[in-house]
């Protein structure tokens, strides 16, 4: 049997996706700016996954730009935010430390040109608190980022009372919500931000599409300059196929999504017990907060994650840990450092995200695996009896 179950990473493409995908670039392969009637037909499809992008997250149609992805979206608010704002004399950008590499790289980025970057700590749960965040609101704020849910350990963040408060601070708002569009409900007016990001391969749509949701009347300098594209927010010919298999999967989404959160959530849980009913030296991440339903993210003690992941792959698990393998040295994901766990506890987790098409029998196959993987890997690191005294 084989079991994916790393769907915060990507998540396999719905057939419907596939179809749509696949007649588009077929036969809808005008140019959305081009005034005949090849290029009406693109504009026509893009205007439809633009409504059913904004249906999904309660915006205006006229508020989602479409970017290259997650990625790109979180530059646009963070670099066009930046640039904007510079003149009034707001260089201040704001972050927890748990975001997400497209937001902090970005903010590196930046500060290194000139901005001035504070971070905001989380609670040993991985969540970001108002009083945390207050600590570091100046008036020079241009900008606060803070996640709504955390890719590696699913914690939700309380988006909606930050985002009051960066508000009252004269700052804008941005939430990449990469790891909530398509998953959970999200209201963009209910969250109160100004700015959020959404990627379409989270939520079984194709890779390299996403959209920034710009709240009507923020300003944005915009990062890609060229033709009058998106209403002059984002140059370059659209990529008619990508946004209209984001719009189907916007719309799929959006018909099973408290149903299909329940499911997870259940399934979800089910893991979870399972592995700490039956593997001693467990304790999950995060997990005293509120989170997305389909993510766990666990430590087993005494176990290398990376070897776990490989042992797992062996046996045709797919999971992920946070950790980054670089020049042989394994770094532990910095969202577990930001939570201060203890150092064995970062570098032995594990995260588990699951998604559509995944069943009980298989929650219950993995749960089975577990005891004896561990414990093989577990017998091959402790020292034999009376060595190394
Ligand atoms: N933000 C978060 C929270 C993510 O989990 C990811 C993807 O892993 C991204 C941003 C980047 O999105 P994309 O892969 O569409 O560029």
């Amino acid at each position: 049997m084989s079991t994916y179950f790393d769907h915060n990473a990507t998540t396999p493409v719905a057939p419907e996706v596939v179809a749509a995908m696949a007649e588009a670039l077929a036969s809808t392969f005008g140019n959305a700016s081009s005034v005949h009637a090849y290029g009406q037909r693109a504009k026509a499809a893009i205007d439809e996954a633009r409504s059913s992008v904004a249906t999904l997250i309660g915006a205006e149609a006229a508020e989602v730009v479409f970017t290259a992805g997650g990625t790109e979206a979180d530059n646009f608010a963070l670099r066009g935010a930046a640039e904007a704002l510079e003149a009034r004399g707001r260089k201040r950008l704001v972050s927890s430390t748990i975001e997400h590499e497209a937001v902090l790289n970005t903010c590196r980025h930046l500060a290194r040109r000139g901005h001035d970057w504070a971070t905001v700590p989380v609670t040993s749960d991985g969540v970001v608190t108002a009083a945390a965040l207050e600590g570091v609101l100046t008036p020079e704020t241009a900008i606060v980022s803070v996640m709504h849910a955390n890719n590696e350990i699913g914690t939700i963040q309380p988006v909606a009372d930050l985002a009051a408060m960066a508000r009252a601070h004269g700052a804008l708002f941005h939430t990449d919500a990469v790891q909530t569009v398509g998953k959970v409900p999200v209201d963009v007016r209910a969250l109160g931000v100004d700015l959020l990001s959404l990627s379409a391969h989270k939520f079984n749509g194709p890779k390299g599409v996403g959209a920034l949701w710009i709240r009507r009347g923020v300003r944005l300098a915009p990062i890609l300059t060229g033709g009058r594209h998106e209403r002059n927010r984002r140059a370059g010919t659209e990529n008619v196929a990508a946004i209209i298999g984001l719009g189907v999967a916007a719309r799929l989404a959006l018909r099973h999504l408290r149903e299909e959160a329940a499911r997870l959530e259940t399934l979800r849980d089910r893991l979870e017990r399972g592995i700490l009913g039956t593997v001693s030296g467990t304790v999950v991440n995060g997990g005293g907060a509120a989170r997305v339903p389909n993510t766990t993210n666990i430590s087993f003690t005494g176990v290398e994650a990376e070897s776990l992941l490989i042992a797992l792959d062996l046996e045709g698990v797919a999971v992920s840990t946070g950790s980054a393998c670089s020049s042989g040295s394994l770094e532990p994901s910095h969202v577990l450092k930001a939570m201060h766990l203890p150092s064995g506890r970062a570098h032995n987790a594990i995260r588990f995200s699951l998604g559509a098409g995944n069943t009980a029998d298989e929650v219950d196959h993995v749960v089975g695996l577990l005891p004896a993987v561990v414990e093989k890997l577990r017998s091959l690191t402790r020292l034999p009896a009376g060595a190394g005294a």
